[in-house]
């Protein structure tokens, strides 16, 4: 049976994602404490804020010469509430990271839907490799709002009603469409996170440009703003070297 009040039953329909910073312990000083341990031992602590120029110097040269090492002495814990199709895409994301997603079996999921924004590029041309996406017409985007919010509300009235006949939640989850919300927690390094985002974002500075969905770019987007005022020598050397991961 259902417990959920009849105001939670009605769907909301949401053109953004969510990502927070929950937890952290990364610094520029952890990279420069790393690469530094080897040569300079214990005492490599106290010699971090000595020569602010060396220390980005270091980094840059770290970032450039691809070693990657020393840009995983830290952590970042963001709560991401986005829709499944980009859930998806994300968890092949396998190497320094961990995850943990809302349970579609112990809990109700929750009537929230993706709908693209007015923003939101609706036309591929090109060929594969080569798409551009260009903006949807008037006619197109009313389509578009209005078959997915119809499509959502069918759907998550067939959950409700197995829910009510006793269905189990694993069971009747299955009609349910891959643009509602889900949630979990992401934990990664920077190291992690370069590689993520080198592949999940377009970026001018990029050397070797990626052609993520627009969706899971959004996500992206949000989480380097995070890590950017964290490790901002570390980001600013990411950029400088073409956006590739060390
Ligand atoms: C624009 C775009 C389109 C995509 N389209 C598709 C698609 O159509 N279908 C699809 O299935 N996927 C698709 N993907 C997912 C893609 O193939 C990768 O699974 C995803 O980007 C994660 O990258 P990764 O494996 O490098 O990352 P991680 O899993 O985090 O791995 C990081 C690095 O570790 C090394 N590594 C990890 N595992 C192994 C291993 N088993 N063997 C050897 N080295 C390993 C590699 O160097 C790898 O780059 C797409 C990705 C992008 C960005």
């Amino acid at each position: 049976m259902t417990d959920t009040p009849a105001d939670d039953l009605k769907p909301s329909f949401l053109s953004d994602v969510t990502v927070e910073l929950v937890k952290h312990s990364a610094a520029d000083s952890d990279v420069l404490w790393a690469a530094r341990v080897s040569t300079a031992g214990e005492q490599s602590l106290d010699e971090l804020k000595k020569d602010p120029e060396r220390s980005k110097g270091l980094i840059n040269y770290l970032m450039r010469d691809r070693h990657g090492s020393p840009f995983e002495h830290n952590s970042m814990t963001f709560f991401i509430s986005a829709p499944i199709f980009v859930f998806r895409e994300f968890m092949r994301h396998r190497v320094g990271w961990s995850y943990n997603e809302e349970s579609g079996r112990y809990r109700e999921l929750q009537s929230v839907f993706y709908v693209p924004g007015p923003d939101r590029k609706l036309v591929q041309e090109g060929r594969p490799g080569k798409y551009v996406f260009v903006d949807g017409t008037e006619a197109q985007q009313e389509l578009v709002v209005r078959t997915m919010e119809d499509s959502y509300r069918q759907a998550y009235d067939a959950y409700q009603e197995m829910l009510a006949a006793g269905v189990a939640r694993e069971v009747a989850r299955a009609v349910l469409p891959v643009g509602l919300f889900s949630s979990m927690y992401a934990t990664c390094n920077a190291r992690s996170l370069m590689h993520f985002l080198g592949l999940r974002t377009q970026h001018e500075l990029a050397t070797v440009p990626s052609f993520p969905q627009r969706e899971i770019e959004m996500v992206g987007e949000k989480m380097e703003a995070e890590w950017a005022k964290l490790m901002p020598l570390t980001h600013a050397a990411f950029n400088a070297n073409g956006r590739v991961a060390p």
